[in-house]
């Protein structure tokens, strides 16, 4: 109750933002999962790895846009590409000469991509790819896993409840080989594909057991059923995916977040005999359109935030951060005594409490530890979910190691 009374004082400028975004916004929201008591802060800019609150707090971003924000806040190199972008004329009424400098990018680094289709976020291309697969098996069911999240309105039945899902469903237990063989063993005929994340992100950052993705892969291919990854986070885990980490390859695989330099984006793509389907000049082609699909000011960040700052070494670097930090965090609270645990793979983690006494208990513990370090200026989603952007050094990662000694020591 102290450390809220603290954070109400601390903040009357969010408390106001919100008031006033109530009256035309519900909740004054648009992104549920940006919602956390008492009220979320309002954040009015960002430099590099910071960000800055309309009261005039700054944070070291750690959560960087739920993975999204991988190139911190003021990256001149994606700025000036989007001025030349701008500069050479956008909304173009056709195809246009940069669609196909993302697409051949994306193709090369993903072992299961032929062929790629933009969108505009990764739930619209998670929405396609799903649509793709029932199409072209002419089957219905969907399977997916609980914990598992594809968007804000394909939420399925494990991230919350099921809204907009406009096909059959099976929703399995994450990492349990036994459980996806039986269903398909049950219904293996009906399904027309296995959508599933290489790692639950939302779900709390719980890797998939190599096993178990391997189980998924060989179920598929038996039962004429695709594989399809959503990368839409895991992307980031080398240059080919969590997929080339793993060596595994899907039939499908859809991504979004940072592939478009910062701006909305989503993708789906897979092997050329499923893509291929799209192919307008063939008939009886599945219609898939978009006005911003090929938005030219999306294509130019892409391209330049790949050859930028998605290359192999980064991202491998960025992989080596995340599980050092990752390893420190789950020191210091084991030397600590206290009661979390972290989860997570490379640079994206959710710590999560572990009292052990009750759930009520354990909120109370994630939210007395989140507050606390928002206080001493560091960042995160109230969840405890953290996902490191390039723009954070190693001062960054060093001093929030130290405030969180401290704040815990108290
Ligand atoms: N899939 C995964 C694994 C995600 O984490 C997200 C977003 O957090 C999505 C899909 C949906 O992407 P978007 O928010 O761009 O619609």
């Amino acid at each position: 109750a102290a450390a809220l009374n603290a954070y109400v004082a601390r903040n009357p400028g969010s408390a106001a933002a919100l008031d006033r975004a109530r009256r035309v916004l519900p909740g004054g929201n648009t992104r549920t999962s940006l919602w956390s008591e008492p009220f979320p802060l309002c954040i009015e800019g960002g430099e590099g790895c910071r960000i800055r609150d309309v009261d005039g707090h700054v944070y070291v971003d750690l959560l960087g846009e739920f993975t999204a924000g991988i190139f911190g806040h003021s990256s001149p190199v994606l700025a000036k590409a989007l001025a030349d972008a701008h500069a050479r004329g956008i909304n173009l009424s056709s195809h246009t000469p940069y669609e196909v400098e993302l697409a051949e990018r994306l193709c090369a680094r993903f072992p299961s991509m032929d062929r790629v289709r933009f969108a505009n976020s990764g739930t619209e291309a998670n929405l396609m790819a799903v649509t793709a697969a029932r199409l072209v098996t002419g089957r219905g069911t969907v399977v997916v896993f609980k914990g598992g999240y594809h968007g804000g309105f394909l939420t399925f039945g494990g991230g919350g409840s099921p809204v907009n899902v406009p096909f059959d469903y099976a929703c399995l237990p994450y990492n349990d080989i036994d459980a996806a063989t039986a269903e398909f063993a049950a219904h293996g005929d009906k399904i027309a594909c296995v959508l599933v994340e290489p790692m639950l992100g939302a779900g709390g950052c719980i890797p998939g057991a190599p096993d178990f993705l391997q189980a998924l892969r060989k179920l598929a291919s038996e039962h004429g059923a695709f594989l399809i990854f959503d990368e839409v986070q895991t992307a980031r885990m080398s240059e080919g995916g969590a997929q080339a980490r793993l060596g595994i390859t899907p039939d499908m695989t859809t991504v979004g977040k940072f592939f478009g330099g910062g701006l909305a984006f989503g993708a789906f793509g897979g092997r050329a005999d499923i893509m291929d389907h799209f192919d307008p000049s063939r008939a009886g082609s599945l219609p898939h359109a978009g006005t911003f699909n090929n938005n030219s000011l999306t294509m130019a960040a892409g391209v330049t935030a790949i050859d930028t700052y998605l290359t192999a070494v980064s991202l491998d670097a960025l992989y080596a951060r995340g599980e050092t930090l990752r390893a420190s965090l789950t020191a210091l609270f084991a030397e600590r005594g206290l009661p979390f645990r972290v989860s997570g793979m490379g640079a994206i983690m959710n710590i999560h409490p572990d009292s052990g006494v009750s759930a009520e208990m354990d909120r109370k513990l994630l939210a007395l530890l989140h507050l606390t370090m928002q206080e001493r200026g560091y960042y995160f989603a109230a969840r405890g979910l953290m996902a490191l952007s390039f723009a954070i050094g190693d001062d960054e990662i060093a001093g929030f190691l130290a405030a969180l000694g401290e704040g815990i020591g108290l």
